[in-house]
């Protein structure tokens, strides 16, 4: 976990210095090219000899004309051209310096600015391989220790190599849908999601149809009072966040209990709720659900409910992207509600 955040910071530190110091040399080329072509342009004025057209006006020095074609007066000119120049130089190299000072603190506020969400979005990244290889191992362990201590015997039976054969094709299948979650997890964080209307009865619906065998099988009835709405998003994903959350709600219920599926509106959002009868989350858990591969400690330690603590941080995920909010809140031992607010269409 520390491996990869410094590694992360290290290549924060070098890239920051690398791009400020592209942007500083930008900055200086750009402020000594002017400062020259000004100063070539100034000197080349200060330089020229007094105008001699008489035609237009009688005075072109400013002096009168009896010093226009004075030699001491030419050499006087020349000399207050020089002390131009240099006051001009001195001013350019005060101006440069200032530039430098002004372009070395731009230049780092301008890379931090450009490197700061290239770094948030590595570090992400890095946070969830260390966090996905960190849940396969434990299962992939379990696996290992089995058949190591089966192997170890003498003689296995036929029945105990078919009880093995049969744990192991069941943990496979595990592992298998822990890594299809993990897939879709990764690509939600980087999916961009449509905003185009979509009725809130076909998200409701679509999602009621995937989860109605598992809803079946343990006899909970699942009540859709879902009046027509038509809210902002991309149909799919937003089913699948109700997916997760019927999902959920029958997992964590007893048998025979009831899911009940409603909508309102609030201001320019609808309100879609999920409650159950459930189990419930304690108030010490509740705050952490929707954090990646979370599971209260009951659901973990039970073993009776499968899950990787995925499902919850991906409905997050595709309702965050939906400019949306979900909240969850909960009874220990009564039930839990999960509202999802979406923008109306
Ligand atoms: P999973 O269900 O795979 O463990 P989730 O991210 O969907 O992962 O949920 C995280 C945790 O939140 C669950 O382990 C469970 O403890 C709790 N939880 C989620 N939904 C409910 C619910 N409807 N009733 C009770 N507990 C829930």
């Amino acid at each position: 976990m520390m491996h990869h955040v410094n590694r992360v910071r290290s290549f924060a530190r070098t890239s920051t210095a690398r791009l400020s110091l592209s942007y500083l040399a930008i900055i200086m080329l750009m402020s000594i090219g002017f400062s020259i072509v000004f100063y070539n342009a100034s000197s080349h004025e200060l330089g020229r000899p007094p105008r001699d057209d008489s035609s237009q006006s009688a005075d072109p020095t400013g002096f009168g004309p009896r010093y226009a074609r004075d030699p001491q007066f030419d050499e006087f000119l020349q000399q207050r051209a020089e002390e131009g120049r240099q006051a001009l130089r001195n001013r350019l190299i005060v101006l440069n310096l200032a530039a430098l000072a002004a372009g070395c603190a731009l230049s780092y506020y301008l890379a931090r600015r450009t490197l700061q969400p290239i770094e948030a979005n590595m570090e992400a990244q890095a946070q969830f391989v260390s966090d996905a290889s960190h849940e396969l191992r434990t299962p992939l362990t379990a696996l290992q220790t089995t058949n190591e201590v089966a192997l170890r015997k003498p003689k296995l039976s036929a029945a105990e190599a078919r009880d093995l054969l049969e744990h192991n094709v069941a943990e496979v299948a595990k592992l298998q849908s822990l890594t299809d979650g993990l897939l879709k997890l990764a690509r939600q964080d980087n999916q961009p999601v449509s905003h185009s209307p979509v009725s809130l009865q076909e998200v409701t619906g679509d999602a009621m149809n995937t989860i109605i065998h598992q809803a079946q099988a343990k006899d909970i009835a699942i009540e859709d009072n879902v009046p027509p709405m038509l809210v902002s998003g991309d149909q799919p994903s937003l089913s699948q966040a109700v997916v997760i959350l019927l999902d959920n709600a029958v997992k964590y219920s007893p048998q025979g209990s009831t899911v009940h599926l409603s909508a309102s509106q609030q201001g320019k959002y609808a309100l879609l709720a999920v409650r159950d009868a459930g189990q419930g989350i304690s108030a010490k858990d509740l705050p952490h659900i929707f954090d990646r591969f979370y599971r209260a400690d009951q659901s973990r330690n039970k073993q009776t409910v499968d899950g990787y603590g995925i499902g919850l941080s991906m409905a997050k995920k595709i309702i965050d992207q939906h400019h949306g909010e979900i909240i969850a809140s909960s009874v220990e031992g009564k039930g839990s509600a999960f509202t999802l607010k979406l923008p109306l269409s």
